[in-house]
């Protein structure tokens, strides 16, 4: 068996290590990234072409400066590349008064200083005439919100790491962790890697390879529509922004409409099944039954012009944790750790590859991380 030596593994290269190899890697430092899969594969949970990006986060108000952060990271690296990683087109949180989505939308605003518009229920029905909307429906509005791009921006991660001095080796599975009081070994069936600091963000692996830490993946597909008349400009992204709409049985849809594809994309939140899945064992199937009709049926009350059939669907992962936050930070001596992304991470991931950076190389975060620490459990 051949032995390597570097300062920092990082282990996973989905949103999460793919950004804090990128990070640590503009540091200077000598990091090696390894995925078991192809990078930007569709195995894990970043794959598609698009995520929402939201700025007044509902989830927290903490997680407004890392959007921010991702913003920031995305730009100057888009402007190395020509690629564009968000677009920001506004964003829509919409529901009665008292929903998750306007409420924290609302909290977010006013603690992290996102700004944000109410819009009252007709100034909404105004500009939005797609939406069937309850009586009580009232929206936030956030400008800085938009769409980011899932695939092309791992790709470019791990590009401009390479880029920087990092090695990858893809198609790689990390078998084993071996912590001890002066190095950490990473082990693989070819090559074992001793290394200062690891940094695990394998997503619905984690515990896997980080046991105890609680975390459980969740199937989660991805569906796409088009409008039931393919003339109409009604969902392209200028005039059907990203939203997140919460209805009064506390289910709701999230999604955003398109202009590369005219494809629009819509997701079904609140499903309590197909949790605490094995993710070597996920069951990669569409189902009609049980993953379109509830979701259909939501699409034909919520957006009567939405052809609610989908025209394209992929099998996908949540990984939640118990309060649907993040588990971002130092778990031992060597170990940092991210993942628990519940649903809503990617588009803090860059930002949350500089807070793992930062973590690993002892510096002082760029934002407070406790309400993401991975040991408060
Ligand atoms: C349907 C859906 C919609 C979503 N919508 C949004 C949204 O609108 N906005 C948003 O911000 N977020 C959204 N998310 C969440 C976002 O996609 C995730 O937060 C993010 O992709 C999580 O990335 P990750 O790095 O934790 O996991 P992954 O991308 O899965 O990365 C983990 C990587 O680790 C690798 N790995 C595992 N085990 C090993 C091993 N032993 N050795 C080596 N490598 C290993 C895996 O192959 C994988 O590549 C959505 C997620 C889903 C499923």
């Amino acid at each position: 068996m051949e032995n390597l030596r570097t300062d920092v593994v990082v282990v996973g290269l989905g949103a999460f290590g793919s950004a804090a190899l990128w990070r640590l890697a503009a540091r200077g430092i000598n990091v090696i990234g390894i995925e078991r899969q192809a990078i930007a594969h569709p195995f894990g949970s970043s794959h598609g072409s698009t995520r929402l990006f939201r700025v007044a986060c509902m989830e927290h108000p903490g997680l407004t400066p890392i959007a921010r952060k991702s913003l920031a990271l995305w730009t100057e690296l888009g402007e190395r590349t020509g690629e564009t990683y968000v677009r920001q087109t506004g964003s829509l949180n919409v529901g009665g008064p008292n929903s998750r989505p306007v409420k924290g939308a609302r909290q977010a605003a006013a603690e992290a200083g996102a700004p944000t518009t109410d819009l009252t229920h007709d100034e909404l029905h105004e500009r939005f005439p797609q939406y069937e909307l309850d009586p009580g429906d009232v929206a936030v509005w956030d400008p800085g919100a938009g769409i980011c791009y899932a695939e092309p921006t791992v790709r470019a991660h791990v590009a401009e790491a390479e880029h920087l001095g990092a090695t990858v080796y893809p198609n790689t599975m990390v078998t084993a962790i071996d912590l001890g009081p002066n190095e950490v070994t990473v082990r693989t069936p070819t090559v074992d890697i001793i290394a200062d600091q690891v940094v695990v963000a394998t997503g619905a692996w984690l515990s896997k390879l980080v046991p105890g830490v609680p975390l459980s993946p969740r199937r989660t597909p991805l569906f796409w529509f088009q409008p039931k008349d393919p003339a109409s400009n009604a969902f392209r992204l200028g005039n059907f922004p990203s939203f997140i709409w919460e209805f009064g049985d506390g289910r709701g849809l999230w999604g955003h409409g398109s202009d590369e594809d005219f494809l629009v994309k819509v997701g079904l939140d609140g499903a309590e099944r197909d949790r605490g899945v094995d993710p070597d064992e996920l069951d990669r199937y569409i189902h009609p039954r049980k993953d379109i009709t509830e979701l259909s049926h939501a699409i034909s009350r919520a957006f009567p012009d939405l052809d609610p059939e989908p025209v394209k669907l992929m099998p996908c992962m949540v990984t939640d944790s118990p309060d649907g936050q993040f588990l971002v930070g130092r778990y031992d001596e060597r170990l940092v750790i991210a993942g628990g992304d519940s649903g809503h991470g990617f588009k803090h991931c860059a930002g949350i590859g500089e807070l793992l950076a930062q973590l690993t190389t002892k510096e002082t975060p760029y934002t407070d991380v406790s309400f993401v620490n991975p040991l408060r459990f």
